[in-house]
Parts: C-alpha cells; structure tokens; sequence
C-alpha cells in the first residue's frame, strides 16, 4: 500500500471503528471460539506476493473478530476493565502514524515535555505533593519490577548491578498474601529470589498486611542475619480489592529505613475523587506508587503511571549512558528511557492528553463514582437473594459473592460451573478467584461507557442462570 492510498482505508477503519463502538454490547461479551479455531484458519505459510486490502479487511472481520473478547463491552465485568475511551484511541492513531520512538529527550522532544506534563497532571488528580515526579511505564509489573531493582541497589549500597548477589545477606522484601504476581515475578527477574519474598499475614475487612507482624517478620529477619531491602504495599488487590493500612505499614518501613512501593494498578484511578483517598493515608510518605489509567481511567492500553518521590534512585538504579545516547549540549533534559527497564519507548503521554482534555478530571470522577454506586447497588440486591451470599463487600466497584443454595455441599464446583454458564450465555462476563480457600465469583464494574442498566443486568443474569440451569 502506497501512503497515497491510506485515507480511503483509513476512513473504512475509522467508519468501522465507531460503529463496533456502538453496538459491541450486542456481541456476546466473552469470544465463543473453541481452542484451534483461529489457528486452524490462517494459513500455514506467509504469501510470497502482496494481497489487496480489501481481502486483508474481510479476513479481520471474519477470523478475528469472532475470536475476540470484547473488553470495550458495557458488560464486561470480569478481571479488572481495560478501557479504550473514544479521544484516547484517536490519540493512539496518531501516535502510531507519525511512530516516534521516544527514548531520549532528542528522540522527540514534544513526547518527553508531554509525559512531563501529563504526569504532573495526573500527580495532582491523585493530591500527590508536588515532590513526585512520574514516569509511564508500559505495564504495573514494569514499575515494579523498576523499584524492586531499586530496592536491591539501595540495599547492596549500589553495587548490585556490578556484583551480582553471590556473597551478599538475603535480601528480604515484605508484602501482604494479597498481592499480585507481579510482585512475584518482579521478585524473580531482580534475582532476589522467591524465598526472600516474605507473605505477610493479613488481617481485618480490607485483607490488608498486618502490621504488628509486619515488625515481627523484620526482626526475625535482622535476627537471623538477612538484610530487609524493601515492602511492596497493595492498595486495591485483585482478588477482592484488598488494600493495607498504608500510613501504619509505612510507618514500619521508615523505622527501618525500607524503600516502599504501593501497588495500586486498578484501585489508583478512584483517588481522582477525593472520597476515596482515606483508603491510603499517608501514602505521600511512599517512595514510589503504580496505578494504571489503562485500567479504569479511560486511556487506552497501555499505559501505567508510576510516580516517584525521588527519581534519582531509580536513575541511579537503571541508567545506561553509552556515547551512541547521548544528547551534547543540552541542560536539564529528562531521558526517560533511563527510568525503566526497555530502553525502546512508545509516545503514550498523547493520549492521556487527548483524554483529559476531552472530559476534564470532572467527567472522569462522575464515570468512576458511577461504577462505585451501580455496582454497590447490584451487590445490595444479590444480598437480598437467600441462595446468595456476599463474600467480601465492595471495595470500590469490586465485591464477590457465591451461589449456595441449601442443600449442595459442592460449592466450588458449582461456582465454577454457574462462573462458565454465564459466560457461555455471553450477555454479561465474570470471573472467578479464591478466597480463604473457597472459590468465589468477582464482580467489577468499571467499563467506560457502561450504564446502570448494564450493571443491572448482571443481576437478572446471574439470578436467572443459577436457578434454571444448575
Ligand atoms: N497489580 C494489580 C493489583 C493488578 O490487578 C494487576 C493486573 O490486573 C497488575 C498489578 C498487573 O498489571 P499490568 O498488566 O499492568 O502489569
């Protein structure tokens, strides 16, 4: 295709885009292909010559699209959302038409000065004190994986990267049994090694760490000759939302002098309204904070705020300045492919700008508060039903329930079984987890253009399946 010829294709994309926006809640939610199905359709080899387009086209919409799931679905109220807002997907065309590869100030000047700009927005659409400095990152287990490798360096005096970890204590990093695996993963990667990941037991309606045996755990460590290097905070876990006492852990974590990380992928979002922020006190003492605007504000995959109290030390940890990236002559300038792991950066900060600017932080605070009240509504009605119950109360727009009518002694099973029902009936999707050993469904609400009645919805399903077709 000659660039000549892209606007006529570009309008047939963008023509098609829009009307998949506008009746995607018609599409089953979750993709009804079977494993192979996809696979089975392409062919085995790579054309040697060229095809047209519109073969290309017809070939999307009829391989592809029936094995996607639809997470721009009003629906769609599984794992957390991963939102796709109409200004931010424009943005996103832009930015992959003129394709800056932004890992150097000079690389694009514009890309680095707006990611500068956008971060500070965001830092004070969360109340940060103006101390923070962000960076975006492409994922949450990217920013942590970043300040768990600062960890390690602030805790080996910064010699880790030149001396490995032979000879060296244990480092230990602290969080609750309510994390994600990135933590995990993040725990690997950095070499400090699963075992040093210490699970601290959680306590009260939050499932947050609790911090008595936080203390307990540090001096047993110190005790037994390990060195703690840091502790990852959750605020909005997975599973159910769990969330730590953040002001009593950090409290701990400057006693003894820990680098903190508060991983709040989805649940940072919410704290753009004020009502929600006494679900991190304190959190201004933290050294470095995650959340995803992919996630439930709006901007459109990937993209993943990380702020930082102080940069220099995750600067120190990972930059790495041969003569071909260097930029002379030129003061003050932020390159901030030193402030992560892949030194290859997209031009996201575009549309965080394109959303903001679109619906203001007022009409994105009235979209979350929504969420946080239909879902809160759906969960008082389940509550009602007899063959219910609630498992965890809503944390945000996230609760669980199960189905336990009298008489069934196999429970998860029959979760399980009610879990693939609804999904296979594709009006509304869920999925499930385990909770103090129980298998429960999750509920999240969080899609951008969902409305109460989507919400709502769930409730019917949910209702009508369980007691029909289990
Ligand atoms: N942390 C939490 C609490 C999450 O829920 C998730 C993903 O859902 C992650 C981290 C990982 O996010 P990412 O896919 O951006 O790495």
């Amino acid at each position: 295709m000659k660039w000549d010829e892209f606007s006529e294709w570009g309008r047939k994309v963008s023509d098609w885009t829009q009307d998949y926006h506008l009746t995607v809640g018609d599409r089953p939610v979750r993709a009804k292909t079977e494993p192979g199905e996809v696979l089975n359709a392409l062919p085995l080899s790579p054309p040697e010559g060229g095809e047209g387009m519109a073969q290309i086209f017809e070939d999307f919409e009829t391989i592809v699209m029936p094995g996607i799931t639809h997470w721009q679905h009003p629906r769609f109220f599984a794992y957390f959302t991963s939102n796709a807002a109409a200004p931010s997907v424009l943005a996103e065309f832009l930015a992959s038409a003129i394709a800056p590869q932004c890992m150097l100030w000079q690389t694009s000047p514009a890309a680095t000065e707006l990611e500068t700009r956008m971060m500070d927005w965001l830092r004070q659409a969360l109340d940060l004190p103006d101390q923070f400095q962000g960076v975006i990152q492409d994922t949450a287990s990217s920013a942590t994986l970043a300040a768990v490798l600062t960890m390690r360096e602030k805790a080996l005096a910064w010699r880790g990267n030149q001396d490995g970890l032979f000879n060296q204590k244990q480092l230990r990093i602290y969080c609750s049994s309510e994390v994600h695996t990135s933590i995990d993963r993040a725990i690997w990667v950095s070499g400090i090694g699963q075992q040093n990941l210490v699970r601290v037991p959680i306590k009260g309606d939050w499932r947050g760490m609790d911090p008595d045996a936080l203390e307990a755990a540090i001096q047993a460590d110190i005790a037994a000759g390990h060195q703690p290097a840091g502790v990852i905070l959750c605020v909005g876990g997975t599973g159910v939302g769990a969330t730590d006492p953040v002001a009593e852990v950090l409290d701990i974590a400057e006693k003894h002098g820990l680098y903190t990380h508060v991983d709040a992928a989805w649940a940072g979002s919410a704290m753009i309204c004020p009502e929600y922020r006494h679900y991190w006190p304190g959190i201004e003492r933290a050294d470095s904070i995650v959340f995803n605007p992919h996630k439930w504000l709006g901007v459109q995959f990937d993209c993943s705020a990380h702020f930082l109290k102080n940069p220099d030390d995750l600067v120190q940890t990972l930059a790495i300045s041969p003569e071909y990236l260097k930029t002379h002559g030129r003061d003050g300038i932020i390159n901030y492919s030193e402030w992560s792991v892949p030194l290859g950066r997209r031009f996201r900060a575009l549309k965080i700008w394109f959303l903001i600017r679109t619906y203001g932080l007022d009409g994105l605070r009235d979209r979350l508060r929504n969420h946080i009240n239909w879902s809160t509504a759906l969960h008082n009605k389940l509550a009602q039903e007899p063959d219910f119950e609630i498992t965890s109360a809503p944390m945000w727009s996230l609760w669980s329930f199960r189905y336990t009518p009298t008489g069934r002694e196999d429970l998860d099973e029959l979760n399980q079984t009610l879990v693939n029902k609804i999904n296979d009936d594709g009006r509304i999707y869920l999925t499930q987890t385990r909770l103090d050993g129980q298998l429960v469904i999750r509920f999240q609400a969080g899609q951008f253009e969902t409305t109460e009645a989507d919400v709502m919805m769930a409730y019917d399903v949910i209702t009508e399946i369980a007691r029909t077709q289990l």
